[in-house]
């Protein structure tokens, strides 16, 4: 019997023995991993044995825009054989990414229309997302930047981010900056060091969080260089993105210690998604998970409604139901925020269950997670206390 870190060692070697066309040998791992990355129809083939879903949708992937990638690292820990695998359903393609169902919008959030420069979106007065490359190691097939990421684009040169900086220069209620994309760890180390120096030279900007899916699908670059390369950029937050607990290998868990070893807090958005991770144990065993790696559970994300990924998505009520499950299992620093990122980019509206049963004047009666009812009484209001006046 094989351990699990040797069944992945070998489907990575198979993966990157497959693909004799690309140069294994040279770079770091990291490196490595994008260069030998699964891109092709062909590729998926010789990994997995593809239903008949997954062959239409690699095809249709490929020709229609939305690329596929993924590493040979995030290809070991899916299932092969079993297309219902939760970590195979989030990188590989199926038929379903070519039906458009009602609600489904080609920019779900409005960035686009809330561009405020190039690579520039603001959706609130007091952060930005900087969009600064279209690449990521995995394209995740629930992506919300589904209609640019892996466009062609590649990484934005430094120079055309001028605009970008200039804007932050000018508007100091901005005082924090998302670097997202694409994957910001998808850039070069130096590249992505230049414009965190940019940024860092605004005095308003307080706060930098990388968003990031690196640690899940490239746990090996993080790596020493880097993080000596961004410590001095501190308050540095991470904000990545595990949605199922086979994403929690070795690697990505000592890829998170490592960051939190270098003082980055990290935190972690999980996206809801059908037939991924959309049961209380599931997310149960995620959280717990999390919190061992000493990452917080932040958000679960109710998906955004993106054209072609209907099939993976749950109904509102299902986040909300789940949440009531999982309150009071779950100690409160693994349970996340429910949030719900309103269509056409109006802002994210936080959903809980609905605890009240009752209100009457100064008392309001809560259903408790063991599903008793208890009373809250609200302090009896006196009349302000002052001098009196009495005589005056
Ligand atoms: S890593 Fe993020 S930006 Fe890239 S495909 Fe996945 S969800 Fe989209």
């Amino acid at each position: 019997m094989t351990s699990p870190g040797q069944s992945e060692r070998s489907v990575h070697l198979r993966i990157v023995s497959q693909a004799p066309e690309k140069k294994a040998s040279r770079g770091t791992a990291w490196q490595r991993q994008i260069r030998n990355a699964i891109t092709t129809p062909e590729e998926l083939a010789r990994v997995f044995r593809l239903s008949e879903s997954e062959k239409a949708g690699a095809v249709r992937a490929v020709a229609e825009g939305f690329p596929i990638s993924i590493t040979p690292y995030y290809a070991s820990l899916a299932d092969a054989d079993d297309p219902n695998c939760a970590v195979r359903k989030q990188c590989v393609p199926t038929h379903e990414e070519g039906i458009t169902a009602l609600g489904d919008l080609v920019d779900p959030l409005g960035e686009t229309d809330h561009e405020v420069a190039p690579h520039l979106v603001q959706r609130y007065p007091d952060r930005v997302l900087l969009l600064a490359t279209d690449r990521c190691a995995v394209y995740c097939r629930f992506c919300t930047r589904s209609r640019m990421v892996g466009g062609g684009g590649g990484a934005v040169p430094v120079d055309k981010l001028a605009p970008a900086f200039a804007y932050l220069r000018e508007h100091p209620e901005v005082r924090d900056v998302i670097v997202s994309g694409g994957d910001p760890l998808a850039l070069s180390t130096d590249r992505l060091v230049r414009i965190l120096r940019e940024l860092r030279t605004i005095p308003s900007v307080e706060t930098i969080r990388l968003a990031t899916r690196v640690p899940v699908t490239l746990p090996m670059r993080i790596t020493g260089e880097l993080l000596r390369a961004l410590r001095p950029f501190h308050p540095l937050w991470v904000m990545t993105h595990f949605n199922h607990p086979k994403e929690l290998s070795r690697e990505a868990v000592r890829a998170c210690e490592k960051l939190a070893d270098a003082g980055f807090p990290v935190m972690n958005q999980t996206v809801l998604l059908r037939g991924i991770n959309d049961r209380k144990e599931v997310l149960e065993t995620l959280f717990r998970g999390l919190v061992r790696a000493r990452v917080r559970p932040y958000y679960l994300l109710q998906m955004d409604p993106v054209r072609g990924t209907s099939h993976l998505r749950t109904p509102l009520a299902k986040g909300v139901e789940l949440m009531a499950e999982l309150q009071g299992r779950l100690t409160g620093i693994a349970m996340p925020k429910l949030i719900c990122d309103t269509p056409g980019g109006k802002g994210k509206v936080p959903l809980s269950p609905d605890v009240v049963v009752d209100r009457g004047v100064g008392r309001t009666t809560l259903r408790t997670f063991r599903g008793e009812l208890v009373d809250y009484i609200d302090p009896v209001q006196s009349a302000p206390s002052g001098p009196s006046l009495v005589g005056a």
